[in-house]
């Protein structure tokens, strides 16, 4: 049996960034309090939390001690070691258990487990020596993308192989990590779903958003994405069904390609995602308040935009344009959040900025009119 966590019950996060601070404001707007595990003292999260715990994620005597200081626990980003969370967490103190973080933290487990779920990716094989990168180039050709197994976001760790000669710059890569190589796919747009479930295995989806990246960070989202309403239906079938398939409790986060009529799923990441900032306020219910509601396996709540959304991500080298551009009145309806990083760095994540508006048109024009100088 499932156990329900009430407010104001405590529940911790593993991990400290901006989805942890998120998940916790939304809690506490549920009554919730908040114990945060991370290794650096007063993060994003620690700045919300009620109580810090300052350890690395595979220090299991740390992560016993927020489990159980906690009702229920949960984790804000996939780069935890799956092996710590398997031996001291229980399926009531961290219902999500270790699976996702195995299968999401490893390309080619998280590649196997979509297509045995009957899922479309692109074409891989595991690349772990120069024989083996020859293969795949023979039988996947060019282009391609060599992407390092482990740890890569935002780009990182990912090589576009174009030619025979590429291949020299990426063999000291191979030596050093697992990897594997992808064909690539000629997408006409770029989308992600966000699908809940409880531990009651009550599920729940998004609609589809629509994502545009720039020097391979995410750039803006656009809520609900530009699609037909056969792709949407499809999307949503497809994102329910991987859910149940793969067994997971929480959240997650579907990056897909639209090849024509069909869905080509790129990546998963077991947690609330950047594309789904939108939803805090364009929705019914925001993705934090949804996962934080599984967590706890309180019953889901069918989400709804009740009106388009676009979020535009803010680096640190953009904090200073959003600030002097939010105070026009035309920009006045427009959401500011910032993480509360002690840093504004260039090309690092520190805030987002959501505009919403009932005409769809009106909503773009408004966004284009705020980017008109944005910082490179
Ligand atoms: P990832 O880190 O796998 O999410 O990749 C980051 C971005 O690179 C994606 O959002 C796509 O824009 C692009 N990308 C990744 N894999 C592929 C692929 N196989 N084919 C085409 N573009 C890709």
């Amino acid at each position: 049996m499932s156990k329900r966590t009430l407010p104001p019950a405590m529940i911790g996060i593993i991990g400290g960034g901006q989805l942890g601070r998120m998940m916790a404001i939304s809690a506490k707007q549920m009554g919730y309090k908040i114990a945060a595990l991370e290794p650096a003292l007063g993060g994003p999260l620690s700045q919300v939390a009620d109580l810090e715990i300052n350890a690395e994620y595979d220090d299991k005597q740390a992560l016993t001690k927020l489990l159980s200081s906690a009702d229920v626990s949960t984790y804000e980003f996939e780069n935890i070691s799956s092996e710590a969370i398997q031996e001291v967490a229980t399926a009531d103190n961290l219902p999500q258990g270790h699976r996702p973080l195995y299968i999401t933290q490893h390309r080619l487990k998280e590649k196997t487990a979509i297509n045995d779920c009957g899922f479309q990716t692109a074409p891989f094989m595991s690349v772990t020596t120069e024989a083996e990168l020859h293969e795949a180039v023979a039988k996947i050709g060019y282009p391609s993308i060599l992407k390092t197994v482990r740890g890569g976001y935002d780009g990182k760790g990912q090589w576009q192989l174009n030619s025979d000669a590429d291949l020299e710059k990426v063999k000291a890569v191979i030596q050093d990590q697992e990897c594997i190589l992808e064909g690539f796919v000629k997408f006409s747009k770029e989308m992600s779903v966000i699908v809940t479930r409880n531990a009651s295995g009550d599920v729940e989806a998004f609609p589809a958003i629509e994502n545009i990246h720039k020097n391979h960070i995410l750039h803006i989202s656009i809520a609900p994405a530009r699609i037909g309403e056969e792709l949407a239906l499809k999307a949503d079938q497809l994102a329910r069904q991987l859910i149940k398939g793969l067994d997971f409790v929480g959240t997650l986060a579907i990056e897909m390609f639209v090849v024509g009529d069909d869905i080509v799923i790129n990546e998963l990441a077991p947690r609330p995602h950047n594309s789904g900032h939108v939803t805090i306020d364009a929705c019914n219910v925001s993705q934090f308040d949804q996962h934080i509601r599984s967590v706890c396996d309180l019953p889901l709540v069918k989400p709804e935009f009740i009106t388009p959304g676009i979020m535009v991500n803010l680096l640190g080298q953009h904090v200073e344009y959003a600030l002097n551009m939010w105070q026009k009145p035309e920009f006045a309806g427009a959401k500011l959040h910032l993480y509360g990083k002690d840093e504004l760095k260039r090309n690092r994540k520190v805030g987002h900025i959501n505009f919403i508006n009932s005409d769809s048109d009106e909503l773009e024009k408004t966004v284009e009119r705020f980017l008109v100088d944005f910082p490179d």
